[in-house]
């Protein structure tokens, strides 16, 4: 028998439930690691969000679901705190401004958001607003976002850094941009876009500002690994490079050669590889300062990670480093490869999508419904088969046990023991004719009983306790299925594509001791509709680590279960898409006023039905007409009654114009 000590599940977080305090929760959740300084667990067991970090002012995030609700706006809603994303900038500000301070660097930060991280119109129109104190610019991949930044990014100073590929009209726009009065600057990162650059600034007579994507020998580790070395998608060799800056020289456009630029691809886990990374880069920067070019910024991309779980560990879920950690590293090593050679320092640029983006936005849905294990005994009938007599006896034997019993363990073992002897016997009677249907129903009714018995008797042992391997994964056993109103390939895609971790928790009940444990399954018919990997902050398998259910809550008939998906703000809403035509989920946009009140500055409608119908060239008006003449026909047939056709009619009416999620019941929940 292999013991082992029971830490992390439901089993050890508390010796009985009466002790279980919001502040259990927050642990067990991690949000006092992930959420601070935004979300936290208040007196009333509610999440809080103080949107201004420390600077004060907070609001209850179930109060204010309830009002949103009361203005119509159903769940699931993407909740989106402005005031955090402008705290995030302010921070990421700040952190390069205390490096710059502290190793004396005689340049200057000036950051770029990368537009594919959240193109959503409110979105980059508040970090243009927010970012105005700083220059903060944007970063275009695409023609399509190149348009969204060149007409929302005003400030003359401020970069609009372009990248991605590039054909004629791409490089002719941001030419012209650049006479417009904007920054774009159009960073080179195939070895053929240069031949189109020249052949364009010849053709309008000017030239736009010039960058090089340098494809780094650097290796990275983790998700994106792939995106640096030398076989890179983006980014241009060494040979490449020399070559480029040959080009541009014969051709007199040397002279806009500004911007040196490197990516080490998202959520940089280690900081190991991006100190690597800056000293290559670093180098490269000399050496094209000494072959004539003027430069003068040095752009290290994006990949400033999230610790989606807390853990501070060098995993895909988390980072070993701060933001000032981060800021210190880019600060510190271009100085010191820039001084020793005399070449100024460049002002630094940053594309850091994930780091500004991710904690604004909140995803609060509701659970319809959790299949769970029936528990109950069933009431003996006269004359039951022994193999039913049996699994009874086991299940009253486990419940005499006194809890002070020094055997505890080794009787619970024995138990369970038995209760699967007398499934198999019960299953193995079915077969051979032996036993009916509903008796093997009450055997496996029985056995889940005996299952409950010891895992509500693991909840009242203490916490140190050694207990066999096979008991500790009992309660897993019992675990539910929470049916979420949402669709995962809408609202979380990187759970599914990528295995990305996000902090899910209930949003209330948190002075309540969660005692089941579960996971959840959204409305699309797809088996990989799911979350079922979860952050482990207190975990046994070590920091870092996912696991496979979460500590939630029993339902309450008639009382709605909300769960939140935090640190989702960055790609997840613009990389969702439509399977099973789930459309977008109501988003509301919120401000903290001044009274400490807070204001709805924007509200926008999640897609009806109708417009995910019309997304894929449907018209709802002609489904509508050809339903209505089936139903006619039906009715000639004697088929159907006029009053069911009208119904009909005007269920499929009424759907068109609704959202794509379930509305039945305003998020109350159906019983166990
Ligand atoms: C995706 C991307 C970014 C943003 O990366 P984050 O990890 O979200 O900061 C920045 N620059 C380039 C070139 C990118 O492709």
């Amino acid at each position: 028998m292999v013991l082992a000590n029971p830490t992390g599940t439901m089993t050890a977080q508390a010796a009985n439930s009466d002790s279980w305090s919001t502040a259990d929760s927050a642990a067990l959740y991690g949000i006092d690691r992930w959420g601070d300084p935004y979300f936290s667990v208040g007196p009333r067991g509610h999440v809080i969000v103080q949107p201004r970090g420390e600077r004060g002012g907070s609001l209850d995030l179930v109060e204010l679901v309830k009002e949103l609700q009361g203005r119509d706006l159903s769940l699931p809603q993407l909740i989106r705190f402005d005031d955090i994303l402008e705290d995030r900038l302010e921070r990421l500000h700040a952190a390069f401004e205390r490096a710059i301070t502290q190793y004396g660097y005689a340049g200057r930060y000036q950051g770029v958001f990368p537009v594919k991280c959240n193109q959503q119109r409110h979105v980059v129109e508040q970090l243009v607003e927010s970012g105005r104190r700083w220059h903060f610019g944007l970063e275009a991949g695409s023609k399509a976002e190149l348009l969204i930044a060149l007409s929302l990014l005003d400030d003359p100073e401020a970069l609009l850094i372009c990248n991605g590929y590039k054909d004629i009209r791409y490089i002719e726009t941001a030419i012209l941009a650049r006479r417009l009065g904007r920054r774009p600057v159009l960073v080179i990162e195939q070895a053929d876009e240069v031949e189109r650059i020249i052949s364009a600034s010849r053709e309008l007579g000017a030239a736009p500002y010039i960058g090089i994507r340098a494809r780094l020998s650097t290796r990275s580790t983790g998700r994106w690994g792939s995106s640096v070395g030398e076989r890179a998608k983006f980014g241009l060799s060494i040979p490449d490079l020399l070559a480029t800056v040959e080009a541009l020289r014969q051709a007199g456009l040397l002279e806009d050669l500004r911007l040196l630029h490197f990516h080490v691809g998202s959520q940089i886990n280690d900081i190991a590889v991006l100190k690597d990374a800056l000293q290559e880069a670093g180098q490269i920067y000399v050496e094209l300062t000494r072959l004539g070019a003027p430069m003068g910024y040095l752009d290290v991309g994006g990949g400033l990670g999230i610790d989606y779980d807390g853990s501070r560990t060098a995993t895909a879920a988390s980072t070993n480093y701060s933001l000032q950690n981060y800021a210190n590293d880019v600060v510190a090593t271009i100085r010191e490869c820039c001084e020793p050679h005399g070449v100024t320092v460049p002002t630094l640029v940053s594309e850091s999508g994930r780091a500004i983006a991710s904690h604004f936005s909140v995803l609060v849905f509701d659970v319809l419904g959790a299949g769970a294990l029936p528990g109950a005994v069933p009431a003996a009938a006269e004359q039951e088969p022994l193999i039913l007599r049996n699994l009874r006896d086991t299940h009253a034997g486990l419940m005499a046990l006194a809890d002070d019993d020094a055997q505890l363990p080794e009787r619970l073992q024995e138990a369970w023991n038995d209760a699967l002897k007398f499934k198999e016997d019960a299953l193995a009677a079915f077969r051979l004719g032996y036993l009916s249907l509903p008796q093997r129903a009450v055997a496996e009714q029985l056995t889940w009983a005996c299952c409950q018995a010891i895992a509500a008797r693991l909840q009242r042992m203490p916490t140190d306790t050694a207990l066999p391997e096979e008991i500790q994964a009992l309660p897993a056993a019992l675990a539910g299925t929470y049916y979420a109103n949402l669709s995962v390939f809408r609202s979380a895609p990187d759970t599914w594509a990528i295995d990305q971790l996000f902090p899910i928790l209930p949003i209330h009940r948190l002075g309540e001791k969660p005692a089941r444990l579960g996971s959840f399954a959204d409305l699309t018919c797809d088996s990989d509709g799911k979350f079922a990997r979860f952050i482990d902050p207190v975990g046994r398998s070590g920091r870092g680590q996912a696991k496979p259910l979460l500590e939630l809550h029993a339902l309450r008939p008639g009382e709605p279960y909300w769960i939140g998906l935090f640190l989702g703000g960055a790609y997840q809403e613009v990389m969702g898409n439509l399977h099973n035509l789930f459309g977008s989920t109501n988003a509301v946009h919120i401000r903290l006023g001044e009274s400490g009140r807070y204001r709805i500055d924007h509200v926008v409608r999640g897609d009806t039905n109708a417009e995910v119908l019309q997304a894929m060239e449907h018209d709802p008006q002609l489904l509508l007409e050809r339903l209505r003449l089936a139903s006619e026909a039906a009715i000639g047939r004697g088929s159907l009654a006029i009053g069911d056709a009208r119904r009909l009619m005007a269920h499929l009416r009424a759907s068109l114009e609704q959202t794509t999620y379930l509305q039945d019941g305003s998020g109350e929940t159906a019983a166990l």
